[in-house]
């Protein structure tokens, strides 16, 4: 009888290893520039078309490989970097499984080039879908130039997985700028269809590669840290103000011997340092370089190296949240110093711990100047986690004893005031309470006004009725202003500007990762704009296309809503009492609350009666 079980073709193996390797435009960019890097390269030139799909293509100058080595390095294990198991726990470079090259290659056409220092000659292949088709002398500088066309050209039904163009090389420069800070004295640019996204020079530290790479806004806001400790760990860094938080983890970059990896541990770590600090479900900004003897950490976990093993995890992860918790407790301001000189930030208190100081019954030392964000967060978790106000249906219209005796019950729309001159205009002002309530009476009943709910309704209702007439109310600004955005943002910012601009926010791209801003919703004060625009972009990115657009949107709008509205804990004037109630009856406040809390709370007579047990 003969055997059912073969041995694979070398391509079909390649091919399947490239289904490990190879997932999407992002990973050929991320073995091609490693290869590059551990060739020494001070110089890596990354051109990309139609998101990687088109094209990948990396130019370096680093050591360059002889005419045997460029066929040899399209063999499967075939590397130069290991040779023998023992090397595995002592690695210095980033690569060293040998797969990457034959992956890749099985999955598209390559065009690989290669001119050692001091050779004469250097030489080309070409291969196609693992074949070479070609090989020939060619004239190059010193280094190497490997171009990617057509990924996934023969493997269609892998190519429908990829992603729209913008998407995918917003993964390829979310890579590029983080490895970016792992090497910053090597020159790297990206070019996207013809177009320059990242451009840095070799830099002499990492401060500088910071600055150029996030900007000087985000740097004053970051602190350095380092920090050694036993079995040889180190880490350094910088750490951002707990106020620079995010809607995601992706702002924690963590490096292990210069390798970005994004791992759990890391992750968890970074928030246990950050504890106590940081509003729920907020994320900081970090660099971390972990430095750790190779011999105690396991690379080989995972077929495109994201994910490492350490040895001893618990301590691992012990010393990163500790020496971030210390970096951070160093920096604590004293009592009623917001901004010190020179801190260039300040930490906000988190909604629900209290930072321990307080707990501990020691002086008071935070001061939060911006809870805003905290705050519109916050906002939206309530609005969107509560449940639709249950308006009785046609059937108990008639009956005005609404709600059961005794209960206090949500405002209701059957009201006959409501239809003729406005229910909330009609009120009598009582006062207001605890500087946040404001107490009414109708005819017969003691009405309750939570003034920032209703505020944020109004708000909210008013903006998504202009957004289903076509725009949101806009201002002009006076001075446009010029703002720089981190590489995904900008790919978000320029894959929605349409979206924005029916938001109300007027921009305009403005030369790689800048755009000038020209309008804001008229809802909004212009100081607060940018705040909002960048929160709005945040949930665009992380909601990105996984939702209904819909509720999308109506994210979007609680957010613009929550932020121009009046706060709890503010003393209202008469008048001011008046034209709340006035702007409730103009937004037809009872008709549709997509996901309100209760605004408005009202006893009958009868339901305080039975409070003060009359009969
Ligand atoms: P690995 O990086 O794991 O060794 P690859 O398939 O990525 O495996 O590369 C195979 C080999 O090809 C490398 O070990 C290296 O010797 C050589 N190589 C690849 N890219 C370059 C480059 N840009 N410059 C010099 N040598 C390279
Ligand atoms: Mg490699």
């Amino acid at each position: 009888m003969s055997s059912k079980i073969k041995i694979l073709s070398e391509n079909l193996c390649n091919q399947i290893a490239a289904g490990e390797v190879v997932e999407r435009p992002l990973s050929v960019v991320k073995e091609l520039v490693e290869n590059s890097l551990d060739a020494h390269a001070t110089e890596i030139r990354i051109i990309v078309e139609k998101g990687g799909k088109r094209l990948i293509r990396v130019e370096d100058n680093g050591a360059g490989m002889s005419r045997e080595d460029l066929f040899l390095c399209l063999e499967r294990h075939a590397t130069s970097k290991i040779a023998s198991a023992d090397d595995l726990f002592c690695l210095k470079t980033l690569g060293f499984r040998g797969e990457a090259l034959p992956s890749i290659a099985a999955v598209s056409r390559v065009r690989l080039a290669s001119q050692q220092e001091n050779s004469a000659e250097g030489f080309e292949i070409h291969v196609d879908a693992g074949k070479v088709q070609k090989a020939s002398a060619a004239g190059i500088p010193a280094g190497t130039v490997i171009e990617v066309r057509n990924l996934f050209f023969n493997t269609p039904a892998r190519k429908k997985f990829l992603k729209t163009e913008q998407t995918e090389f917003s993964h390829i420069a979310d890579f590029i700028s983080k490895i970016s800070l792992s090497f910053p004295q090597v020159q790297i640019s990206l070019e996207h269809n013809r177009r320059t996204v990242i451009n840095l020079f070799r830099h002499h530290s990492l401060s500088d590669r910071v600055v150029a790479l996030l900007g000087a806004e985000i740097f004053s806001q970051l602190t350095s840290f380092e920090k050694s400790g036993l079995e040889g760990l180190k880490v350094h860094g910088f750490l951002g103000s707990p106020d620079l938080n995010r809607n995601s983890a992706s702002a924690i970059h963590s490096f292990v011997n210069r390798r970005f990896v994004r791992d759990r541990l890391f992750q968890h770590a970074v928030m246990e340092g950050y504890r106590n600090l940081l509003p729920r479900h907020r994320y900081p900004v970090v660099i971390l370089f972990l430095e750790i003897p190779p011999d105690l950490v396991d690379v080989n976990v995972h077929p495109a190296k994201r994910e490492v093993r350490f040895r001893q995890q618990g301590i691992v992860h012990d010393f990163i949240a500790d020496s971030i918790q210390d970096a951070l407790r160093g920096r604590k301001l004293s009592v009623g110093e917001s901004n010190p000189a020179g801190m260039g930030w300040s930490f906000p208190v988190s909604e629900n711990r209290k930072p321990e100081a307080v707990e501990s019954g020691k002086p008071y030392p935070f001061v939060s100047t911006k809870t805003s964000r905290n705050y519109s967060s916050r906002v939206v978790e309530e609005l969107t986690g509560f449940k639709p106000v249950q308006y009785p249906g046609p059937s108990r219209t008639s009956d005005p004893e609404t709600g059961e005796a005794g209960e206090i019950s949500s405002l209701l729309p059957d009201d006959p005031d409501f239809q003729k001159r406005g229910f909330f205009s009609s009120l009598q002002v009582i006062g207001q309470y605890h500087n946040s309530y404001i107490i009414c009476q109708s005819r017969e009943e003691l009405i309750l006004i939570d003034q920032h709910a209703a505020h944020e309704r109004i708000g909210f209702e008013r903006l998504k009725s202009q957004f289903e007439n076509g725009r949101v109310e806009i201002q002009e600004l006076l001075f446009p202003k010029t703002m720089e955005f981190g590489f995904q943002d900008a790919a978000a910012l320029q894959e929605n500007l349409e979206k924005l601009l029916k938001l109300g926010f007027g921009l305009e791209p403005y030369g790689g990762k800048a755009f000038v801003l020209r309008s804001i919703p008229a809802v909004l004060n212009p100081d607060q704009a940018e705040q909002v625009l960048k929160e709005t972009l945040e949930e665009i990115v992380v909601l990105g296309k996984s939702r209904a657009m819909t509720h999308e949107i109506e994210k979007l709008l609680i957010t613009m809503a929550c932020h121009s509205m009046v706060r709890a804990n503010q003393s209202l004037s008469l008048v001011e009492m008046r034209s709340l109630l006035q702007e409730m009856d103009d937004v037809d406040f009872s008709t549709h609350c997509p996901h309100g809390r209760p605004a408005v709370m009202r006893l009958s007579l009868h339901d305080v009666e039975k409070m003060f047990h009359r009969p």
